[in-house]
């Protein structure tokens, strides 16, 4: 039987790679952490795989495509998949996997990490101390943040990670509303939590954190007009994707007071420049996209990708898949190679 051949661009954690190479395909890695391959290294080594393990920097579309006649699956090590053309893949009767679940606590813990971090100036208060300002004496006025308890969350998008964030919501004894285009009565019962359409959670919440897969429908769903709908006194913490929110808008909004502040682990341009007009705000707390930057959350995706590959190629259903579509297109018995 010939050796299956999966190009993976970026050295990920264990098991990873040892599960691809325990299931017997030849690998070609980008031998680098950080450093994502051109568009012409990409190009050059998926011409002839079968399987391809990207990242989100990795942007797969239909030229990645045809250049890889015999490519059989794209696993992304991520859950997100906006770089993905999935249709074009679909149409070539191409698998796409990714990384669901295994990195939803991780992500809802970070979104607590930078709501506390936005409203109790945690970041200023550090650099305020490294920068020798510290020179007064304690003041009660000093660095004063809104209080958690008995204000409102609002949160869109209450799929994996919304429902984390709201159930970590119960502790601080906040109230919860959301927005989705699916309602879950179940969930909405265990947790007390309470359904709004989009302009009511913008109006009513104190904080709203954004957790929305980047679609058409999603990309600049916050832009002036919603942001105008918040409260002066509110927070958007986005850890979904960068062009869910209209920058621009932003920018005004935190400089024209429309909005308190923001917490963004995601943007639209990334990395993002270090003179960019949200690095010259001082209501804004910035994080280089780690929302599931966890050991664990990290090392369970590079297993779950690779899972996906050796289940596509030994013609099983991948533990998670993205377009199931594309098995009327081709089968798994026909991909199978192991
Ligand atoms: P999910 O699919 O479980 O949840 C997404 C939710 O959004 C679903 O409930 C869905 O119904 C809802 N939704 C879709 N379109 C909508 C619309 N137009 N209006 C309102 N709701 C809509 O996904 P998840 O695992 O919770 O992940 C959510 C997103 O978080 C991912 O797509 C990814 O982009 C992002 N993410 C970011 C990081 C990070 O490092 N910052 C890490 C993981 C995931």
């Amino acid at each position: 039987m010939v050796r299956p051949k999966v190009y993976v661009t970026r050295i990920i954690p264990e098991p990873g790679l040892s599960l691809l190479k325990e299931a017997g395909l030849e690998i070609d890695l980008h031998e680098s952490k950080e450093e994502p391959p051109s568009r012409e290294e990409l190009i050059e080594h998926v011409r002839d795989k079968d399987a391809l393990l990207c990242l989100l920097t990795d942007k797969i579309d239909a030229e990645v495509m045809d250049a890889a006649p015999n490519l059989k699956v794209i696993s992304t090590y991520s859950v997100g998949f906006d770089h993905i053309d999935v249709k074009e893949a679909t149409k070539r009767g191409i698998y796409v996997g990714h990384t669901p679940g295994v990195l939803t606590e991780a992500v809802a813990e970070f979104t607590w990490a930078l709501l506390l971090a936005i409203t109790r100036n945690v970041v200023k208060a550090d650099k305020l101390i490294r920068e020798g300002e510290w020179n007064k004496p304690w003041n009660p006025f000093f660095m004063v943040g809104p209080e958690l308890m008995g204000k409102t969350l609002g949160i869109i998008g209450l799929g994996r990670i919304g429902k984390a964030v709201a159930e970590k919501a119960v502790a601080f004894k906040m109230k919860v509303i959301y927005y989705d285009v699916y309602r879950d009565e179940e969930f909405e019962k265990k947790y007390g939590v309470e359904y709004r359409p989009l302009d009511e959670v913008l109006r009513e919440a104190d904080f709203v954190s954004l957790h929305v897969p980047l679609l058409p429908e999603t990309r600049h769903m916050i832009g002036e007009r919603e942001l105008k709908l918040m409260k002066p006194t509110a927070y958007l913490i986005n850890t979904a994707r960068g062009a869910v929110v209209d920058t621009d808008a932003l920018v005004r909004a935190l400089k024209e007071g429309w909005i308190a502040g923001a917490a963004l682990d995601v943007f639209e341009q990334e990395p993002l420049p270090p003179d960019h007009p949200l690095t010259k705000l001082d209501n804004v707390v910035l994080a280089p996209h780690i929302a599931s930057a966890t050991i664990e959350a990290r090392s369970k995706m590079a297993e779950l990708a690779a899972k996906n590959i050796i289940a596509v190629l030994r013609g099983e259903d991948p533990p998670a898949l993205v377009n199931p579509e594309v098995k009327k297109v081709r089968p798994l018995s026909q991909v199978k190679m192991l």
